[in-house]
């Protein structure tokens, strides 16, 4: 049995990285790990803190909360999906930080980092930042980012800043250069790095 334990937690860890380093793009990450019937994030969350898997927990709460708290709440789930009152007032509480964080830095990286350097690309709307092409153009970005996450958030999923237009990609905003792009692209790996960081003091799981 300790020999089988290990692999579990070997998964678990997996699935479940401590650091955002731990992160391996390959490997199914979070519930989809678990073979059978994909358990609700609920489930997870409560085994986790029955078991001790300290390591596993700040994961273990993003899944649960990214997806709103009428999921944290859902009051159809199995029993042992129901959340106790300590671990819902941590979850709600960790939503509304991340929520909190996300738009205000994904606002912050599409509004404002072109702001001090004009895009030097000559079709470009971020040549002007402030005119009313960019404005236009940033909105819809920022809308797509965040703004499917009403309820949860998505602050650790990697943004779609492209759409298929007629078989080619395009950037969501209209114009948009890949320079720009790129820029934001980085800033919001950045984003969820630091965030990934957060998540331990967010949840409260740090004495
Ligand atoms: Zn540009």
């Amino acid at each position: 049995m300790p020999a089988v334990r290990s692999q579990v937690l070997e998964v678990v860890r997996d699935a479940y990285p401590e650091t955002f380093e731990g992160l391996k793009p390959s490997k199914p990450l979070g519930e989809s790990v678990f073979s059978g019937p994909t358990p609700h994030p609920n489930q997870v969350l409560n085994l986790f803190v029955q078991q001790n898997l300290t390591s596993a927990l700040p994961m273990a709460y993003y899944m649960a909360t990214r997806r709103g708290p009428r999921s944290l709440m859902d009051r159809h789930l199995p029993r042992n999906a129901a959340l106790s009152p300590e671990i819902l007032q941590s979850a709600i509480t960790g939503l509304m930080a991340l929520r909190e964080m996300e738009l205000n830095e994904t606002h912050d990286l599409i509004f404002e980092s072109n702001g001090a350097h004009p895009c030097p690309a000559s079709n470009c709307p971020s040549r002007s930042p402030t005119g009313p092409a960019a404005s236009a153009a940033y909105r819809k970005v920022f809308n797509c980012t965040v703004g499917s996450s009403q309820l949860g958030t998505k602050v650790l999923q990697v943004p779609e800043f492209y759409e298929d237009s007629g078989g080619e990609l395009q950037c969501v905003g209209p114009g948009i250069c890949s320079g720009c792009v790129g820029r934001w692209e980085s800033g919001h790996a950045e984003l969820r790095k630091k965030t990934w960081a957060a998540l331990p003091g967010v949840f409260g799981l740090k004495s």
